[in-house]
């Protein structure tokens, strides 16, 4: 099988490191919780936005290399490299920060699948599976274009674009229960609950 696999907020959590670089930044209570939300909605509290974009460019920029994946990627990864299925990340974001200095924001995500998502120190998605994209539209067809049977991602406008394949079933990732069912989406709380459903042995091939 052919699994696709979003990157931000799918792979990757950002939350402890927006959370340490408010810390650092003297932006935020200690005590607020480790969530990127909750430090995105205090510098909005505080009329501080501007701060909140220029965090972002750091976070997925400079500091990229500090940020944590989610539990479980790990041996999901493996499990699924051993049991046959060929893995591809694809992605979307901008090549530089809205603000701030210029990182090369694709440049900082590959580094990190490069050191990071390692098996006894190999890749554990080769480097030519890795597809960061500019736009929405181009990561949907890059969807289609690489024949993905299924595809991971933690946005919802991904999953129900029209420019989805028809073809690829839709998983959603929802770690803290954002979102309502939707009919034709597969909710997933975890890594863990993601390589259960794929080890099913109901999988259909498609
Ligand atoms: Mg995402």
């Amino acid at each position: 099988m052919r699994i696709g696999l979003d990157f931000d907020n799918t792979i990757v959590c950002y939350d402890p490191l927006f959370h340490r670089l408010a810390l650092e930044a003297g932006l935020i209570p200690a005590l607020l919780p480790v969530n990127k939300l909750a430090v995105r909605d205090h510098l909005r509290r505080l009329d501080k936005e501007e701060l909140w974009t220029e965090m972002q460019g750091a976070v997925y920029g400079a500091r990229m290399a500090e940020a944590d994946m989610f539990p479980g990627v790990l041996d999901c990864l493996r499990w699924a490299k051993a049991a046959g299925h060929s893995l591809c990340i694809i992605s979307h974001k901008t090549r530089h920060p809205f603000r701030g200095p210029r990182y090369d924001l694709h440049q900082a995500a590959r580094g990190w699948v490069e050191r990071r998502l390692l098996d006894q120190g190999l890749p554990l998605i080769p480097a030519d599976q890795l597809f960061f994209e500019l736009t929405k539209e181009e990561k949907l067809r890059r969807i289609a274009a690489c024949g993905c049977d299924i595809f991971v991602d933690d946005l919802p406008e991904i999953l129900l674009a029209a420019g989805f394949p028809e073809h690829t079933r839709r998983l959603l990732f929802d770690p803290e229960g954002h979102h309502a069912a939707v009919d034709g989406v597969t909710t997933i709380a975890s890594w863990d609950a993601l390589r259960r459903h794929l080890a099913m042995p109901c999988q259909p091939t498609l």
